[in-house]
């Protein structure tokens, strides 16, 4: 049996790693051959966990949480499979400072992946041989004898070419392109990865705008600012203070539809939390579903709304000695609330909506987005034990997998997941996935020092001609040598596939999902159709078991592939375990045909 695997981030390593541990135990050891192919020779970590990238890209959660190795059977086939922690601390006098409660580099993690990778690798059994192919997929091809797959390994032409694939696990993660219109452009950055490459032909003294105000805004200004010399030291109270080398832009405009930036987080490793009350599998199976689907807005929102108000209330009442009672009617936890703003009368409401969208003022925006920063590092400070408000920003991580078994495999109302994802999706990953407290303070510090101007920030104007211009609604306007885009693309069927789905598209071997609802308007989120294993579909429903699809190229079926976790929209356990299955009821002698490669 011929395998392949196409990319080779975590997702594609999380693959591998269940293929050897069920092909270690099977009784029979027939011989197989897995292809692993990967842009580029990062094998385990990916372009995102890249050893080589600067060490000031950091995690946005803790060490504690990070273990590469799956807690299920079979076990593991490497003798002592260790938490990210565990690695850690063999390191000691490395990372002497590190725990289970600090974040580190997205390198240090990538180093972890890689060395994991090369663990199974070394330990892997002799009937199995493995592959390692650098390069872009550009074309993956069905013929009689399974699949072709074309990787470009160079810049000549030919690609090589590997034939008699009889079986696929694509993970392939973020595709690199945004805007594909404007990728030509030698004034626009498109995709900033990896930032040395991609950043460096903004020229010091340069005015950039910068779209999107996410992670990966905070990693563009990261590179143009500290990758370029500049230095941060801490005053006495820890914040800190920016010191210019001289070689970074002279403004950064960033800017999104919003103009908020995302809520930082401390550490949130081992800390109680309330469970989720309201928002629970109980309260949603009364809720009447047309053909299994909800509705957002109508059904779930309602529900998620009573938690976070609970949260931040129940934190807000112990701050003065007292205790909210959550109750099952809701009517009497509102009662509770009443009462003690009637005793507290300064204190502010809590409004669900205004936290999720997010308050600064139009007016001065520049102002009023350097308080919010500074109102939410110190709340991140205090910790979700202490402030409602970080408390509250946490309560989506709670609620989400609940939400995710909801969400998955079209559980919305096709409308409906427009509407969360066009208007909700985006204020629950910036409220609830932010970065380091440390992080935000380097922005703050950068802002200070004069580099970033947040003028713009709310959905401004941009209009092109010689320069990209940005107006904002007090007329005002800024005109930028370059424009970076440091949003994280998502799988686009329909607008941009790129070569390799393009060539799948072709041969139907996958088609865009649906959202399809009798009587309603379909939605299509960008994503390919795919059964709840993973194997796309065709128009007739029919799955293909010979190719397996994980990670983001699932996002719009699935819900929050973002993430490092092994638990989330675990596609690739079941495809090791079904895979080894077939390949033990098979013939011997049908094994390893001996095509070229
Ligand atoms: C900037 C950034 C920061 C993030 N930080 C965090 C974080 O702190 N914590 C967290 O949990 N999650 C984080 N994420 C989310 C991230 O998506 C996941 O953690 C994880 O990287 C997903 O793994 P993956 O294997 O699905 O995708 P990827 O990591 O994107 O890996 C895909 C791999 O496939 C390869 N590939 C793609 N196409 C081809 C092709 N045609 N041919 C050959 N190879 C190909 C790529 O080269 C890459 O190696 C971050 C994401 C980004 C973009």
């Amino acid at each position: 049996m011929r395998i392949a695997i196409v990319g080779l981030g975590p997702k594609g390593l999380y693959g591998l790693e269940r293929l050897l541990a069920n092909l270690a135990e099977a009784e029979y050891p027939f011989p197989t051959e897995i292809h692993l192919f990967n842009k580029s020779d990062s094998f385990g970590a990916g372009e995102i966990y890249n050893p080589a990238q600067p060490s000031y890209l950091k995690m946005n959660y803790v060490n504690g949480y990070i273990n590469m190795w799956p807690e299920q059977k079979p076990k593991p086939n490497v003798p002592h499979p260790k938490s990210f922690v565990e690695w850690l601390n063999e390191r000691k006098d490395e990372f002497p400072n590190d725990s289970e409660y600090t974040f580190s580099s997205r390198a240090t993690v990538g180093r972890y992946l890689s060395e994991g990778f090369n663990e199974l690798l070394e330990n892997c059994p002799e009937h199995i041989s493995i592959f390692k192919h650098v390069g872009d997929v550009i074309g993956i091809e069905q013929n009689e004898d399974g699949y072709s797959v074309d990787c470009k390994v160079s810049d000549d032409n030919v690609p090589l070419r590997v034939n008699a694939i009889q079986n696929l696990l694509i993970a392939t993660g973020h595709p690199c392109i945004n805007d594909a219109d404007l990728v030509a452009q030698d004034t626009h950055i498109d995709f900033i990865y990896p930032v040395d490459l991609r950043l460096k032909g903004i020229s010091s003294g340069s005015k950039v705008a910068i779209k999107g105000m996410g992670l990966t805004f905070i990693d563009a200004v990261l590179a143009l600012t500290e990758g370029r010399g500049g230095k941060f030291v801490a005053d006495e109270t820890g914040d800190l203070i920016y010191t210019k080398s001289g070689m970074e832009p002279e403004v950064l405009y960033p800017f999104s539809k919003s103009g908020m930036l995302m809520i930082p987080r401390g550490n949130t490793y081992g800390k109680s939390s309330l469970a989720p009350f309201y928002f629970n599998k109980e309260s949603v199976e009364y809720s009447e579903t047309l053909e299994g689907k909800y509705d957002f807005e109508h059904q779930l929102l309602p529900l998620i709304e009573q938690d976070f108000t609970v949260v931040y209330y129940s934190k807000l009442f112990s701050s003065k000695g007292l205790k909210l009672e959550v109750l099952k009617d809701y009517a009497e936890v509102e009662f509770q609330i009443e009462n003690f703003h009637e005793q507290n009368p300064d204190l502010p409401r809590f409004d669900f909506y205004s936290f999720l969208e997010g308050t600064i003022s139009d007016g001065e925006l520049n102002k009023s987005t350097l308080e919010f920063i500074r109102m939410s590092i110190q709340e991140a400070e205090r910790g979700v034990e202490e402030s409602a408000f970080a408390a509250a920003a946490d309560a989506w991580r709670h609620l989400s997998d609940l939400f995710n078994e909801l969400y998955s495999f079209g559980g919305l109302k096709p409308q409906s997941q427009k509407t969360f994802l066009e208007k909700y999706a985006g204020h629950l990953n910036r409220i609830s996935y932010g970065p380091p407290i440390e992080n935000m303070k380097k922005i703050e510090a950068i802002a200070k020092a004069g580099l970033i101007d947040f003028s713009f920030s709310q959905n401004p104007e941009i209009s092109y001609s010689s320069k990209t211009i940005l107006s904002n609604n007090k007329e005002e306007k800024v005109s930028v040598d370059f424009l970076v885009d440091a949003r994280v693309p998502k799988i686009q069927l329909h607008r941009c596939a790129g070569p390799l789905y393009s060539t799948l598209l072709e041969q139907n071997l996958i088609i865009p999902y649906v959202n399809r609802l009798e009587g309603r308007l379909d939605f299509r989120p960008g994503c390919l159709a795919i059964n709840e294993k993973g194997n796309p579909l065709d128009e007739t429903g029919w799955a293909n078991e010979t190719i397996t699809f994980t990670g983001t190229p699932t996002e719009g079926l699935t819900y929050d592939n973002d993430s490092l976790s092994r638990q989330r929209n675990d596609f690739v356990s079941d495809w090791a375990k079904d895979l080894t299955k077939k390949i033990l009821q098979e013939e011997p002698e049908t094994q390893l045909r001996s095509n070229s490669i």
